[in-house]
């Protein structure tokens, strides 16, 4: 890395306190990520300096906050080498992005009878939003199935994909399992049968680098918050052809070119879709995180979690009685790493764990249908981000031996 960890832990004041009585290590990196400072001074900047609405006024605040607004958008088109900055629609999260396609794009085209295809492993606002467009539209839900290690199935995939097929939507990074899906390879066989490839990228974009041209998918959807960005901020890539044929989702002020008493226009890409005031300081929060991710450089964070991965996963595999999902050589794992140890609730490892200052979530991730593929109620979550290292990885390790031991002789 250009920038030393123990540089880079600096940089996030919120990791440096106790937990517990126990120094901090947080491992939740998949639910949401810390802000480093330049992203809360951005903010600070802004709001101190800058505050004024968005491409409506000519003073000077309103030329600057556009200005900034818009150098993000431009941001976010170079980092996942969109092409144009038309093809970024700010949104307020993975969730919306996707809930969006649904309602505009599926809603125009699906029709009874055509089929929309997605995986047993995707989170809920990968599923549902999908689930209910093809309730209302009597059209047909289909899953793709998993190979035993928890990778995606690409001969079920060739299966369940036909000519029927008219949007294939897949999680890029699993955020339970935390296996890579081949969205290239996908995207390729949904455009053999003429239907559009969706990716969501809420676990893949803060990790790795992205290039949604070479991936050549339709659409692709990730959130600010997870790439230490502000909660609130999200980002929609679509095709240029695709977002022009769409209608608009929600109307109001912002996104309309000329209202008359009967019928309106709307504005061009990209701002047809954002109806009223944005959330600028967000926007302008993302752009200073993909500033600071892009210091550091995606590849080297890709390969640092890596390396943290293929230190851990064995650990974690030795422990008697830990159950690990998703494939158990770590070439093929990242960050996400799901476990049950065995006659313990999930919940109470977490808090066992929480008890040792370590961070990790416990639940169905949002991800009940993969809870029943895997039978099991709900599982803990360790989730690693490039400001983790080894040392954290060891306090995992040390805190799942010291729970182990603590309710051996305990109530289960
Ligand atoms: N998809 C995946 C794979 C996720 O991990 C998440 C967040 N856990 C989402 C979608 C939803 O993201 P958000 O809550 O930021 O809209």
């Amino acid at each position: 890395m250009v920038k030393q960890l123990k540089t880079i832990k600096a940089d996030f004041p919120i990791l440096d306190q106790k937990v517990n009585d126990e120094q901090l290590v947080y491992l939740d990196n998949a639910a949401t990520t810390q802000k480093p400072k330049a992203v809360v001074e951005a903010l600070d900047h802004y709001y101190y300096h800058d505050n004024a609405n968005v491409h409506r006024g000519v003073h000077t605040l309103a030329e600057r906050a556009t200005e900034q607004f818009e150098a993000a958008r431009q941001k976010v088109a170079d980092f996942i080498n969109a092409g144009d900055k038309k093809n970024i629609l700010f949104t307020r999260g993975t969730t919306q992005s996707l809930n969006w396609i649904a309602a505009s794009y599926g809603e125009a085209t699906i029709h009874e009878g055509d089929e929309i295809v997605i995986s047993y492993m995707e989170h809920h606002s990968n599923l549902v939003p999908w689930q209910q467009l093809a309730l209302r539209k009597k059209a047909v839900l289909k899953y793709i199935g998993m190979n035993e290690d928890g990778t995606l199935d690409m001969a079920d995939a060739k299966k369940q994909i036909t000519d029927k097929t008219k949007i294939v939507s897949i999680a890029h990074v699993s955020n339970v399992l935390g296996v890579v899906n081949p969205i290239k390879q996908l995207a390729s066989i949904a455009h053999q049968h003429g239907a559009i490839m969706v990716g969501d990228g809420a676990q893949s974009v803060p990790h790795m680098p992205i290039d949604v041209q070479d991936l050549d998918v339709d659409f692709y959807a990730f959130s600010g918050h997870k790439m230490l960005g502000p909660t609130g901020i999200g980002v929609l890539y679509g095709k240029t052809s695709l977002l022009e044929a769409m209608p608009p989702i929600e109307f109001g002020g912002e996104m309309i070119d000329f209202v008359d008493l009967y019928e309106s226009s709307w504005k061009e890409l990209p701002w047809k879709f954002e109806a009223g005031t944005p959330d600028i300081s967000g926007a302008i929060g993302l752009g200073a995180a993909i500033d600071y991710l892009s210091e550091i450089g995606m590849d080297q964070i890709e390969k640092h979690e890596q390396d943290i991965v293929n230190y851990v996963l064995p650990k974690l595999l030795a422990i008697d009685d830990l159950e690990i999902y998703g494939p158990k050589d770590p070439s093929k794992h990242t960050g996400v790493i799901a476990f049950n140890l065995k006659g313990l609730h999930p919940h109470d490892l977490a808090t066992a764990l929480d008890m040792e200052g370590v961070a990790v979530r416990a639940g169905h991730h949002c991800a009940q249908p993969l809870m029943k593929y895997l039978n099991v109620p709900a599982t803990a979550r360790a989730s690693f981000y490039f400001y983790n290292d080894s040392n954290d990885a060891d306090r995992l390790v040390d805190a799942i031996l010291a729970a182990k031991e603590f309710f051996k002789h305990g109530t289960v």
